[in-house]
């Protein structure tokens, strides 16, 4: 090597030493050859200490399989092999450059493994390059954080939480496609808050918005995890009853009717009590579209509020449930739109 060449070789390595790119070189055996200063200042081993030792004991956290799959594919193939943070967040357990500000206490990292082919042909040795990617990573994520939360509030009604009337149309669209799919039963329940205008004008409109919001915490303690729940408009509510045929359906309508009848809700130290009135249409063969499964809730609910209130209809001649006495409400009185 004459000078010139060896100049090149000392700034070659400065350069090797001082890129911001994590550098690690290992032979067949996985002895480390090569430790940059990257590597120094992420791991806190100098590379005195570490060249020539395995790499594998050195670092038992490596992921051990996954790494000698690569290091015998690149070996085989003498061509590159990358992986990215999205596929595997990092193959070194190294912290955060920028704990605080980039919410990640690791560091994420792309890899590439990279044969070090000889004039000969011969691959002896991989040269293991590691990329500090947190920030575009935690930029991608924080994106579809953010993505998720305006999706999450644009199918969510702000006052209650319950989905809005836009998706909850949707679900209500999507469940009518399925029954006739399936077959599988779904009734849907529409209700409406008896009297709220006096709740508005007797204790402010601040109060019949804690009514509205105790009807949602309501809705989920009282519902399954499969119903889906809407605010449908102001006071007035809608759910999916899935896999429920009007037996079923009745109970639950019941069980929500009495719950709401037996709350109070406290406001500004008054109390108030309400009642709602139930509206349930069994999904069936003579029900031709969307609207009219709810054209149909909503004359049971219409008929409910003509006839007393605080009670359940079922639409349009539905088969009556029959239920045993215990469950029937003496408040309640049962009712079925004739056809
Ligand atoms: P009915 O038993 O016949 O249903 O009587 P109602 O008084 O409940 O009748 P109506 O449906 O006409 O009244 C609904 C009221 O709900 C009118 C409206 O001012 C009120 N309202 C609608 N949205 C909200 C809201 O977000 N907060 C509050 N506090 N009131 C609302
Ligand atoms: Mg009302
Ligand atoms: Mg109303």
């Amino acid at each position: 090597m004459d000078l010139i060449e060896l100049d090149d070789f000392h700034w070659l390595m400065d350069i090797l030493q001082t890129i911001d790119v994590g550098l690690v070189v290992i032979d067949r055996q996985y002895q480390v050859q090569l430790w940059n200063g990257f590597m120094e200042n992420h791991s806190g081993q100098l590379a005195s200490h570490i060249r020539g030792n395995n790499l594998l004991t050195q670092f038992p956290d490596l992921p051990i399989a996954w790494l000698q799959r690569k290091v015998e594919e690149v070996f085989a193939l003498h061509s590159p092999v990358f992986s990215s943070w999205e596929q595997r967040p990092r193959l070194f357990d190294f912290a955060s450059t920028r704990p605080f500000t980039s919410n990640s206490a690791l560091m994420y990292q792309n890899i590439t493994l990279m044969p070090l082919v000889s004039r000969h042909g011969l691959c002896n040795h991989i040269c293991i390059i590691i990329y500090d990617v947190t920030d575009a990573a935690m930029g991608k994520q924080g994106l579809q954080d953010a993505n998720q939360q305006l999706k999450a509030l644009s199918i969510t009604d702000r006052l209650t939480g319950l989905y809005n009337r836009g998706h909850w149309e949707e679900c209500m669209r999507q469940e009518y496609q399925r029954h006739f799919r399936s077959g599988s039963p779904v009734t849907l329940l529409m209700f409406d808050i008896d009297f709220f205008k006096k709740i508005n004008d007797g204790y402010g409109h601040p109060a019949g918005d804690t009514v509205l919001r105790d009807v949602a915490s309501i809705l989920r303690q009282q519902l399954r995890a499969t119903d889906v729940a809407g605010r449908y408009g102001g006071e007035e509510f809608g759910i999916l009853l899935l896999d429920a045929d009007s037996q079923t359906a009745w109970l639950i309508a019941e069980r929500l009717r009495q719950a709401i009848a037996q709350h109070i809700v406290h406001h500004d130290n008054r109390m108030i009590e309400f009642t709602i009135s139930i509206g349930l249409a069994v999904l069936d063969a003579t029900t031709t579209t969307p609207a009219q499964w709810l054209v149909r809730a909503d004359e049971a609910l219409y008929h409910s509020k003509r006839t007393g209130r605080n009670r359940v209809t079922i639409a349009n001649g539905q088969q009556h449930p029959i239920l045993p006495s215990a469950l029937v409400d003496s408040q309640a009185a049962t009712a079925v739109i004739a056809e």
